[in-house]
């Protein structure tokens, strides 16, 4: 790091002594999120942002449970309504992909799923989105684009997917198509090693995670606890929170730095 970027990094955090931030994302709402996730998050004093994606009618009830996750002061995410992955991902023929989905539906989708968020959590209007499958594109070829304008037009930030070499820059990153760190099948020794690393680089470090123990895209309790132990022991250098609100901190930070 030379002068001038450690210069440009000093006090972008809350405290003069956080390092790195962190932010434990969770996505789709999975039942183990609600029973094994949450309580040793909360046991430990660590908030979150679990993305969800209210579809279907009975998306009230269904998702009524994330009410007193809410109040609790964990952030509840918009993971778009519908949910679209690209044809790709599907058996033949397929259903509806992101490959023959325009601008204005994308657009219309997340809109959607943010009143049903509204009408569910009336008290956090604020939030986050997460790219459903990592993929911010509609179209192929010749046509596709991407949609992070239409996110970054709603939304403070964005959670997109790995990309190779370093979690997010506070200065430099894209708000709007964040560096995540996949957390599945992964051992407490590589999440916290990675999490030192965030640190001693001065970046925030996203991790996704799916379910606790089996499940699909799970990672083991056990190893989970580790980076949670972690985090917690070390609260004074490593500043977790959920994303919206470092995505706020950085928002405030960098317009200091502008004027
Ligand atoms: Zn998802």
């Amino acid at each position: 790091m030379n002068i001038g970027e450690s210069e440009a990094l000093k006090g972008i955090w809350p405290e003069e002594a956080h390092q790195a931030a962190v932010s434990l994302t969770f996505d789709d709402g999975g039942a183990t999120q609600l029973s094994r996730a949450i309580p040793e998050m909360e046991k430990r004093g660590l908030r979150g942002t679990f993305y969800l994606c209210p579809r279907g009618d009975d998306h009230a009830e269904r998702l009524a449970p994330w009410k007193e996750i809410a109040a609790r002061g964990h952030e509840i995410g918009n993971h778009s309504l519908s949910h679209t992955c690209s044809n790709n991902l599907k058996s033949y023929p397929p259903t509806r992909g992101l490959e023959n989905m325009t601008i204005e539906e994308i657009e219309e989708d997340i809109l959607e799923a943010e009143k049903r968020l509204r009408e569910l959590f009336p008290e956090t209007t604020e939030r986050s989105f997460c790219y459903p499958c990592y993929q911010n594109h509609i179209g192929q070829g010749l046509t596709r684009q991407s949609y992070v304008p239409i996110v970054a037009k709603h939304f403070v930030a964005g959670r997109g997917s790995g990309e190779y070499g370093l979690p997010n820059h506070p200065l430099n990153c894209d708000l709007h198509y964040l560096v995540s760190q996949p957390g599945e099948r992964m051992s407490g020794c590589e999440l916290v090693g990675l999490t030192e690393r965030a640190a001693r680089k001065v970046r925030w470090i996203v991790f996704t995670f799916h379910s606790i123990d089996g499940g699909r895209l799970g990672i083991n309790e056990f190893e989970f606890c580790d980076l949670l132990d972690h985090l917690a022991a070390h609260k004074d250098r490593l500043w977790t929170a959920p994303v919206v609100e470092v995505a706020k901190q950085l928002v405030k930070a960098r317009a200091e730095r502008q004027a």
